[in-house]
């Protein structure tokens, strides 16, 4: 926003007041490793003229949340949580122009202004002036709720013409991927360079990794070798474009996707995390090829020698999905329902129940589980 301090402090003064609001809402907290509540918090309002306030229509849970509730000390406040939503514009502010109350939108993880360098590069995770939900700087809370603010909502949302609340669930649910997993999964694929032909090891069965495999697959990959040991979400992998399964980890992991890769496969996408797999990924890379990582790594420190990647040429890439840049590319096949990234949800809760989500999601019992407030 440009324009001098008066013009600014205008703009500030039009923002609507909330009339009529709610004065609370169902949100989803973590008190510490385990310990998801589903509490009242105020309504979201309009803070700033960019802002827009979104009334959930389906949220999610995500492999990533996974990390606080094995981890998270124990707050006697909590922290709002969650970062996958769509839903209905229900309020917008002064200054916000691409969407307009009543609007289908698609809330991407990640706060973008649309308009800074990174941003008009697609790579709008790295924005000058965004970040993510519930972080504290940005005063953004999680999807996992009845309503949130959007701040930055012209670069932020996308909206989907044509769309309400009421759409088919089948719909609803692969328009919910594209907050995160399958433009994570696109992304993985597009940093590996995947082209016509291609010949691509996915590591892990998760929603990423197997919309990793339906990306590849889209992108035209010709082999797409899913390393996974969940028979069910490996049968999903297969029906996405895998075409082949490998159970084994470690040493029996590697040897077997060298020998079905003659040698090595050149691009290899890691969709877990963990450093056990990203030393898979070095072990089953062929000289030359690409590592392209999307499961945010817990880990700090690797290896990235002459035994592992400088030795055979080797490239590493990835990191935070750029989502917002992929959006428009990938809704088309949704729409038209030739692609279904939306399968990898298997369960889907209230909102009074997303506690039973983690449980259920951390147990491997659920591969994803959608939330519904
Ligand atoms: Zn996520
Ligand atoms: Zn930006």
């Amino acid at each position: 926003m440009g324009g001098t301090g008066s013009t600014r402090n205008e703009r500030d003064s039009r923002v609507p007041a909330r009339a009529g609001a709610l004065v609370a809402m169902r949100a989803t907290h973590i008190f510490g490793a385990g310990d998801i509540r589903v509490i009242d918090v105020p309504d979201p309002a309009i803070q700033a003229s960019t802002d827009a306030v979104v009334r959930v229509s389906r949220a999610c849970v995500c492999g990533s949340d996974l990390h606080p509730y094995h981890s998270l000390a124990p707050t006697t406040e909590g922290v709002s949580i969650g970062h996958e939503f769509i839903g209905v514009v229900e309020e917008i502010g002064a200054d916000v122009t691409t969407v307009t109350p009543g609007d289908f939108v698609i809330a991407p993880f990640a706060v973008s202004c649309g308009v800074c360098e990174f941003c008009r590069t697609g790579l709008q995770t790295s924005c000058v002036d965004g970040g993510f939900w519930n972080d504290g700087q940005l005063g953004t809370t999680g999807g996992q709720a009845e309503a949130v603010r959007v701040p930055l909502a012209d670069g932020t949302l996308v909206a989907v013409p044509g769309v309400t609340a009421s759409t088919d669930e089948t719909l609803l649910a692969s328009l919910l991927t594209l907050s995160d997993v399958y433009g994570t999964g696109w992304h993985a694929a597009i940093r590996g360079g995947v082209t016509p032909g291609s010949t691509v090891t996915v590591i892990g069965d998760g929603a990423v990794g197997l919309l990793a495999v339906l990306s590849a697959r889209q992108l035209g990959a010709a082999r797409i070798v899913l390393m996974g040991r969940h028979e069910l979400r490996t049968d999903l992998g297969r029906e996405f474009g895998a075409t082949d399964v490998v159970a084994a980890r470690g040493p029996e992991g590697i040897a077997a996707v060298r020998e079905l890769t003659a040698g090595g496969s050149s691009i290899v996408l890691e969709a877990v995390g963990h450093l056990p797999a990203y030393e898979q990924a070095v072990g089953i890379v062929r000289p030359g090829g690409v590592i392209s990582r999307v499961g945010v790594p817990q880990y700090e420190e690797a290896p990235v020698g002459f035994g592992s990647l400088f030795g055979h040429n080797i490239t590493l890439t990835g990191g935070p999905a750029p989502v917002r840049a992929y959006i428009e590319r990938l809704l088309p096949a949704v729409l038209d329902g030739s692609v279904q990234p939306g399968r990898v949800f298997d369960r889907t809760v209230s909102l009074s129940d997303t506690p039973t989500a983690y449980k259920a999601m951390d147990a491997r019992q659920a591969l994803k589980v959608m939330v519904r407030p």
